[in-house]
């Protein structure tokens, strides 16, 4: 059985290449898409549109259960990657088109064994939290409805079939072989604009709101409750004045405050947010002035399944001697598989193989075997696992609570 697994790697680490020479941004990987729709048909599997442009998936077997697979189809702006496109500089400094090839390869592989259960491997586009002003165009001309590919895919119940989710993502050149449990934070943008009342500053100040001193009351707010900000919630909240007022010799009449609010877990994005506006909204009322914010969401943190986990460790162990896993890193990168995390028993592991900075120029495969055919053969072999042992799946199943309600999600999407 190994052995069939082996005998193609040639064809899978290609695929990877030619992913890994065309990069594109997200809802914009039309290239992407054509290269993986071929391999599937080559190897006599069809596959699926699902909308937003680029979404598409494929499916083996049939019956329950029914896993998933993910893959990340886009590419981010790097100045200076070598395969950069030249109209946007769209390179794949993330190392999503490895994770496309390894999905692919490993969904190919599993159509020839499966016996019983469902396999659907989903192609997720615009996963970086990027080319903005773009993705607000396709959302104005409703070809969207959120700037995350997967954030689109979920509210339109796209994912609501599958009992469970299985992702990886490329740690990036460094000391260890796999990494498992690792945390990704929740983010949210705002921007807060605080309104006073002009008035020359030095004969009437008396008759004017200061914008400025509403925002500067505010700031300070923030740094006096950072004591209350929890260690292990990892909450961080960092912005920028982008508009200070209007002229010097004015009270200002307006100014605008843009800021992230991130946490490693959603009680504590969605606490620290609520006290972000609770502050605003009362140094404005304190000084007279007004204040209006404009919340956008990013992603949820991510909820991993140790259960899932602990049968993705069993199949690492077969590469690596356990030191050599990364277990429970804390890291503050965030993704919108976290938002699918709340919803559905869902793991994010990582693998390496690569040398360079991830989302720098440098970033590239540097080991085939440990960036496409290992971690390919650990989802293999846990998918085969999961569908040969109902009970334990089941119990993954059983003992999920979804973190939020479907409701709470729209609410806080759509605010
Ligand atoms: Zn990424």
């Amino acid at each position: 059985m190994k052995k069939k697994f082996a005998e193609d790697k040639k064809e899978l680490f290609a695929l990877g290449e030619e992913l890994f020479r065309h990069p594109e941004l997200g809802y914009k990987e039309f290239t992407n898409k054509k290269i993986l729709t071929e391999y599937f048909a080559k190897n006599g599997l069809k596959v699926t549109d699902l909308g937003f442009r680029t979404a598409f998936k494929v499916s083996v077997g049939s019956g329950s259960p029914h896993i998933g697979l993910i893959a990340e189809l886009d590419a981010l702006p790097t100045l200076g990657h070598p395969f950069a496109s030249k109209e946007d500089n769209a390179a794949h400094s993330c190392g999503h088109s490895t994770q496309c090839a390894i999905m692919a390869y490993a969904l190919v592989k599993l159509k020839d064994v499966i016996k019983n259960g469902t396999v659907t491997l989903y192609f997720t586009p615009a996963e970086e939290f990027t080319d903005i002003a773009f993705r607000k165009e396709l959302i104005r001309r409703h070809e969207i409805n959120y700037i995350g590919g997967k954030v689109n895919m979920l509210t339109a119940g796209q994912f609501d079939g599958e009992d469970l989710f299985i992702h990886l993502h490329t740690m990036g050149e460094g000391e260890y072989h796999f990494s498992l449990n690792t945390s990704l934070a929740g983010f949210m943008y705002k921007e807060i604009t605080f309104r006073g009342k002009a008035t020359h500053a030095a004969v009437a100040p008396d008759k004017g709101v200061n914008a400025l001193n509403a925002f500067v009351l505010f700031d300070n707010a923030i740094h006096m409750l950072r004591e209350t900000f929890r260690e292990e919630d990892c909450v961080r909240i960092h912005g920028i004045l982008s508009d200070g007022g209007q002229t010097v010799n004015s009270i200002p009449e307006k100014t605008v405050y843009e800021c992230y609010v991130r946490a490693m877990n959603n009680d504590a994005l969605q606490s620290t947010a609520e006290k972000v506006d609770n502050a605003a909204k009362h140094c404005a009322k304190a000084l007279g002035a007004t204040v209006s914010i404009k919340t956008t969401p990013g992603y949820l943190p991510m909820n991993q399944n140790e259960l899932i986990n602990d049968i993705i460790r069993e199949n690492m162990l077969k590469y690596c001697k356990a030191e050599e896993i990364h277990d429970y890193e804390k890291s503050m990168a965030a993704g919108d598989i976290g938002d699918l995390s709340l919803f559905k028993p869902t793991v994010q592991f990582g693998y390496s193989g690569f040398k360079g900075n991830c989302h720098g120029k440098d970033l590239c495969v540097c080991d085939e075997d440990r960036a496409y055919f290992e971690p390919s053969a650990i989802v293999y072999d846990t998918v085969l696992y999961l569908l040969e042992h109902p009970a334990y799946t089941d119990r993954i199943i059983r003992e999920f609570e979804p973190k939020i309600s479907r409701e709470d999600y729209l609410d806080y999407l759509n605010r």
